[in-house]
């Protein structure tokens, strides 16, 4: 019997094809769509249309930092041009099309880089449609010299008589600034004229659609009756995953939950709790503590600690898997779930230059290798608010999906130095504090992520007239939309006192709680 054939998601939904030549803002284009329920897919600009086995509903080409005349500049395929669907060039994707259709592209004699004033001249042109007059913003140092054959004019700006170009026959359309990004006004009402009126895509993207398509994927791919195995960590991510999993093939995935010692206070028991009883996914819980904090004994280094916790779950995870009794009991268990989302996709598929090799995803290091089991990622098509939206509709609790993140090393790179039960205890205890007291000052939803750490160092106190002589809690809060830039969170002055007060008080071992004002760059989130 030969294997079923999977249907692709963007073969499901009426998809369009973003061709990334590496600009910095190519994966807006595939966010800026999706907001407005059209699918939208990236690919690396060096695709081969045949290795396709979806058909797209119209293509973009990205912008890019090459330039095109350059020897080493990437090229696409030119049997896109063949698919007689809508192309719309941006940037380096419009000097592109003009490029290979002959036309000359230099250097201009200045950079444009910021905003324009866009002027449309041809009213007539559906791209156009309602964005006549708007700022739109640029970022480029060449240009064109000239018109492609059976090409016009349609917009322009003070610097670029080539702003807007069009061959309405072939339905090839170029512009020379970003639309991607929100400093072009009318950037999104563009890619919806794109997208929806020219390419005619039908806007059904959403995660309600999602669940029962990908609920039927799941079931094709795993077979009627093969079993699934996944790691779940009290996240988001991992949550609606596993919940995808129980609605599509009910016992036969079994969620696994390793306690390595450092997870939050009564983390193990919530997550137990919410997954099984409110959720109705299989779980198992192992307790593996011991083996975690007696392996870190010692260890100071964070690289160390890291690495030290990532193998020790390794570890677990594949003995408590060996368990795990497959209902059909002559069956191994044959994949493993992994909550991949979209960007982590991205990351791996960006296009960083021809003659670099493309980096193949990281999954968890070293466990598809000893397990010889077969990845299953049903969320690697969405972005974070996408899967946040998915696990509202499938009705995991509020608090759950708006959860902060927390790192897979937990407390123990929030305990500076040695890790040691009695240090896991103390941070544990001021987080619980911390956390307890933004939620109770209504601020959780305002910030990305809060947290506690235990300094190694110790500092003179007083308590009851006794000189007391115990460690500092740094207290960090910060606010970011991606977690590649972050700044730290104004409390009002009375919260912190408050919350360093009930610290001081009631966690034994700290004598003094500071707040981390620092930026990232130049700072990271987390301490270690
Ligand atoms: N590198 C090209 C230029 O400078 C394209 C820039 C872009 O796509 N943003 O014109």
């Amino acid at each position: 019997m030969s294997a079923p054939v999977v249907e692709p998601v963007s073969n499901v939904f009426e998809t369009i094809l973003v061709l990334d030549f590496g600009s910095q803002y190519s994966h807006l284009l595939t966010r800026r769509l999706r907001e407005f329920n059209i699918y939208a897919e990236m690919l690396p600009c060096t695709q081969k249309i045949s290795e396709l086995n979806w058909k797209p509903k119209g293509v973009i080409l990205s912008g890019g930092p090459y330039s095109v005349y350059a020897p080493d500049a990437p090229h696409v395929d030119k049997a896109v041009f063949d698919l007689g669907v809508p192309i719309l060039g941006i940037c380096y994707g419009m000097q592109e099309l003009a490029w290979i259709n002959g036309t000359e592209v230099s250097r201009g004699d200045k950079r444009e880089y910021g905003e324009a004033q866009l002027s449309v001249v041809d009213h007539s042109s559906p791209l156009f449609k309602d964005v006549d007059h708007s700022k739109v913003w640029m970022s480029h140092g060449d240009k064109l010299y000239g018109l492609p054959d059976g090409f016009k004019i349609i917009a322009t700006s003070e610097n670029s008589p080539y702003c807007g170009i069009s061959n309405e026959e072939k339905q090839i359309y170029g512009i020379q600034f970003h639309p991607e990004v929100t400093h072009s006004e009318k950037g999104k009402v563009l890619l919806k004229n794109f997208a929806v009126d020219i390419c005619k895509a039908t806007q059904n993207w959403s995660m309600k659609n999602f669940i029962d398509t990908e609920i039927q994927r799941i079931r094709t791919l795993v077979g009627p009756d093969a079993e699934v195995i996944g790691a779940v960590s009290g996240g988001v991510d991992s949550t609606v995953a596993a919940k995808l999993m129980t609605e599509a093939i009910g016992d036969r995935f079994h969620a696994i939950l390793v306690d390595n010692g450092v997870l939050r206070k009564d983390e193990a028991k919530i997550v137990k709790e919410t997954l099984t009883e409110g959720l109705g996914i299989q779980l198992t819980v192992i307790d593996a503590a011991d083996e975690f904090l007696d392996k870190l004994a010692g260890v100071t280094d964070p690289e160390k600690k890291r690495k030290i916790i990532g193998n020790t779950f390794i570890h677990v995870f594949e003995r408590c898997a060996a368990q795990i009794k497959p209902k059909n009991s002559d069956k191994e268990i044959e994949f493993l779930l992994q909550g991949t989302l979209y960007p982590d996709v991205i990351e791996s598929i960006s296009f960083k230059g021809p003659s670099q090799t493309i980096k193949t995803h990281h999954n968890v290091g070293g466990l598809l290798d000893n397990m010889k089991l077969k990845l299953i990622e049903p969320l690697r098509e969405l972005f974070k608010d996408e899967v946040r939206e998915l696990g509202e509709i499938m009705g995991i609790p509020h608090d759950l999906v708006w959860r902060h993140p927390f790192p897979g090393p937990g407390i123990a790179i929030r305990v500076l130095g040695e890790v040691t039960r009695s240090q896991v205890a103390i941070a544990r205890a001021a987080d619980h504090i911390y956390i307890e007291e933004i939620r109770k000052a209504g601020l959780y939803n305002q910030i990305s992520q809060a947290f506690a750490c235990l300094l190694p160092v110790k500092s003179v106190g007083v308590m009851g007239d006794q000189r007391t002589y115990e460690q500092v809690i740094a207290l960090r809060a910060i606010e970011t939309t991606d977690f590649m830039t972050a700044d730290w969170f104004p409390f009002p002055h009375e919260f912190l006192k408050k919350v360093a007060s009930r610290i001081v008080n009631e966690v034994e071992g700290v004598a003094r709680v500071t707040y981390d004002i620092t930026s990232k760059p130049p700072a990271t989130v987390e301490w270690e």
